[in-house]
């Protein structure tokens, strides 16, 4: 019984030979060393028959499997094991298709057939032949390596996972991506993907240090995972990137809760080693099957988006569009033509009023930029000053802003005072109290008559030269303002640790001010009381109408700055209208604060029956638009309006005058994040795919509805006069005449 193992494993036969009694001890001993080996729990031992039945296994595999050993001789060998389970290097060669091709096959991974247990064993095996060189079977060995195993998955884990953070890495998020998609595309289902990357991580890292940096990431990864729903993956795909995929959502208004609610998470202050500091995040959203039906395209398209929302003022979130990819242009274009804008005399400062509430006088100036670009015309400095900030071009920029307006300022009769807006960058160079001073200097403007426009994000990290640089403003002897209060992170301590003289309420907080239920009155009431505590002017920024003005008056916000007195006016204008003693202006103005209507002005497509008529709409709101292109059409009429890219929306007309209508929408439209406005949902490709249009190679808004078609294949005629171009006059003619006739 010992010794048929033995033999079959080739050890040498018994007895007949030379050196017969020194064999058989040497074959006692192989014999022990052998059982030593089975019984060490390192290795075993298995033959088979030629017919792949078990003719011989090691007592210890036959234990772990719970069974005799005379149960299992005779079984397939293939028994042993769970057949399913490859090794993941081995994917198609399942164990029977090895044993048939009764080749010598090494270290097959199996999983052990024990229920209830995870054990693998390492296989190997080679081809036994007889005499006459039929195949007789198989002989091998096997080994335990489940705890091998374990730590291979352990080492796969670390390559999918964030090590600092524990988020999926960028790997992982990749293939869940394209595994979702794939799976999704077949049950047209939808897929958001969210980009999202830190505003000012760079700067934290750099003043408080790489392990303040990493610990600032894991309490970021943190507030992430509980903004995150469960079904959707989280990840970090390095540096300060993340990225969000959330399964199953294509409802604009909902993504758009959600951005807001993890920018809201992440901006709010974090406790870094005993500092305090604050950062923002940026998010581009793109969403599958509308913006890209591949994960190359939805990252691709989430990320342009992300580009725009850090190009928007940091802290926003923006949609995808095909916009985008304009935009982009701009920007770089902004970015390079901004370099010789200056030298070329493209620049100017304009100067709007800052008027004093009780009286109407005008007590001081805010200078503007104004950049007048040879091809694309007057540019905003919303748009091209967080340009020059990102392309280090703002320190060059502000030293000329505070130049000029100081030399302006200086002709200036009276004591109006000059604003001049100050980037955080510029705040944070050393240089800037000496260059305030050669500019106050060369102008000969008294310091106390200029005042220096600083926002919240200079605070954003505490730091001893945020102190040092207020001393040394204040020790030059300017005035300092805090601008654009109520944007950012707007906390009223702030104002207690810094010599401000002013607040500027910003004009974000002013909207709506005046309809019912804000909270922006008891605020604006608390920033009031404090700035009078604490020997502060407040300004209202963006009064454009009298309910507002009023309002402000009730609020003793001492200042005014608003389109409601005058917008910016160039220097020369500003000049003579000084010239003639103290300056009060009468406000002029709506006398009632517009909700969000939007004025717009671009091209959509308004469905009716069978037609698609192209239109212009001229204003916009969350509940309605006025179009104009359509001849009078009767109030109630229900249309579809195309605003492009899947965006379709059911409008019902309220008011209808001649060639403009007022319309309804059915469902309310959600914010974009870049100030717009878009439809929740989208008309998923996959629809227009099936009424017969190519998937990706849609023309914007130019399909055909199903549901609207009257279906018996025969067209109606159009029901309104239309007003493109070409036919306009004509048709107004033909339509009056037709009218006139009855
Ligand atoms: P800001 O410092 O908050 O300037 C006020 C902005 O609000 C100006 O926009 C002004 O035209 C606008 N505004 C004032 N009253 C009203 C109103 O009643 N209604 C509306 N709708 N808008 C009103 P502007 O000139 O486009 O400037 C935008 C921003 O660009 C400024 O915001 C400021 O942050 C930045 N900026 C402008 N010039 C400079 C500069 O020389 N240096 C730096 N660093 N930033 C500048
Ligand atoms: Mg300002
Ligand atoms: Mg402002």
């Amino acid at each position: 019984m010992v010794l048929a193992p033995l033999r079959k494993f080739g050890l040498p036969k018994l007895g007949g030979g030379v050196g017969g009694k020194s064999s058989a001890a040497e074959m006692q001993q192989a014999v022990q060393i052998l059982r030593d080996y089975e019984q060490s729990g390192h290795g075993w031992f298995w033959s088979t028959d030629a017919g792949g039945r078990i003719d011989y296994l090691s007592e210890c595999v036959a234990e772990r499997l719970g069974k005799n050993r005379s149960e299992v001789l005779g079984q397939p060998f293939s028994s042993l094991f769970t057949l399913d389970s490859v090794d993941t290097e081995q994917v198609e060669r399942t164990l029977p298709v090895i044993l048939s091709k009764r080749k010598t096959f090494a270290e097959f991974a199996v999983r052990a057939a024990v229920r209830g247990e995870e054990l693998w064993w390492s296989i190997s095996g080679r081809p036994q032949h007889d005499s006459a060189g039929n195949f007789a079977g198989f002989r091998g060995n096997g080994a335990d390596v489940t705890e091998r195993r374990r730590s291979q998955r352990k080492a796969e884990r670390l390559a999918m996972y964030d090590s600092l953070t524990g988020l999926s890495n960028r790997h992982r998020m990749s293939s869940h991506l394209d595994n979702t998609l794939a799976a999704f595309r077949q049950a047209k289902r939808s897929c958001a993907v969210m980009m999202l990357d830190l505003d000012r991580f760079k700067q934290v890292n750099d003043t408080l240090g790489h392990p303040a940096g990493d610990e600032l990431l894991k309490q970021v990864a943190d507030r992430l995972s509980r903004v995150v729903d469960s079904g959707c993956e989280l990840g970090r795909l390095g540096g300060d990137e993340f990225e969000v995929i959330l399964p199953d959502l294509d409802d604009r208004g909902r993504l758009g809760e959600i951005a807001k609610k993890i920018i809201d998470m992440v901006s709010q202050p974090y406790a870094l080693e005993g500092a305090r500091c604050v950062i923002g995040v940026s998010v581009g959203i793109a969403i599958a099957p509308y913006d890209g039906v591949t994960s190359d395209e939805l990252i691709r398209n989430a990320d342009l988006a992300l580009y725009s929302a850090k190009g928007g003022g940091r802290g926003q979130f923006r949609f995808y569009s095909t916009e985008l990819h304009n935009e982009a242009e701009t920007r770089r274009r902004i970015e390079e033509d901004l370099r010789d804008a200056l030298s070329e005399g493209q620049i100017s400062l304009n100067y709007q009023p800052l008027v004093c509430t009780r009286t109407n006088a005008v007590v001081a100036m805010e200078a503007v930029m104004r950049w007048a670009h040879p091809d694309l015309g007057s540019i905003s400095p919303a748009l091209f000053i967080p340009v020059a900030e990102e392309s280090n071009q703002i320190a060059q920029l502000g030293e000329w802003a505070l130049r000029q307006a100081c030399e302006d300022a200086s002709r200036w009769p009276g004591n109006v005072k000059v604003s001049v807006n100050v980037s955080p960058a510029q705040f944070a160079n050393k240089n800037l109290p000496s260059l305030v001073t050669q500019a106050l200097a060369n102008s000969g403007l008294p310091a106390e008559l200029l005042e220096l426009e600083l926002t919240e994000s200079i605070f954003l990290n505490d730091s001893e030269s945020t102190e040092e640089m207020f001393a040394a403003l204040k020790g030059v002897g300017v005035r300092l303002a805090l601008d654009d209060f109520g944007t950012g992170y707007s906390s009223l301590g702030y104002l207690r640790k810094a010599p401000f003289d002013k607040i500027k309420i910003d004009q974000s907080f002013i909207r709506g001010v005046t309809e019912p239920g804000t909270r922006n009155v008891a605020i604006i009431k608390a920033i009031v009381s404090l700035a009078e505590a604490l020997d502060m002017d407040t300004t209202a920024e963006g009064i454009e109408a009298h309910d507002e003005l009023d309002l402000m008056r009730e609020l003793k916000v001492s200042q005014i700055q608003g389109f409601i007195y005058s917008k910016a006016i160039s220097g020369e204008d500003a000049l003579a209208a000084m010239q003639s003693g103290e300056w009060i202006i009468e406000p002029e103005g709506p006398s009632k604060a517009r909700s969000d209507r939007k004025t717009v002005f671009r091209k959509v497509g308004l469905i009716h029956e069978d037609h698609r008529y192209e239109v212009t709409m001229r204003n916009l709101s969350n509940t309605g638009c006025l179009i104009e292109g359509l001849l009078d059409v009767p109030v109630d009429t229900v249309f579809v309006v195309d605003f492009g890219e899947g965006q379709l929306a059911v409008a019902t007309v309220r008011r209808s005058r001649g060639t403009m209508q007022g319309m309804e929408f059915e469902h309310t439209l959600v914010a974009d994040g870049a100030g717009g406005l878009v439809t929740r949902n989208r008309v998923s490709p996959y629809m227009l795919a099936a009424a017969g249009m190519p998937l990706g190679a849609l023309p914007p808004g130019q399909y055909p509805l199903g549901p609207q078609s009257n279906g018996s294949g025969t067209f109606t005629m159009p029901r309104f006069a239309h007003l493109n171009e070409a036919a306009k006059k004509g048709e107004v003619q033909r339509a009056a005449e037709a009218k006139a006739a009855g």
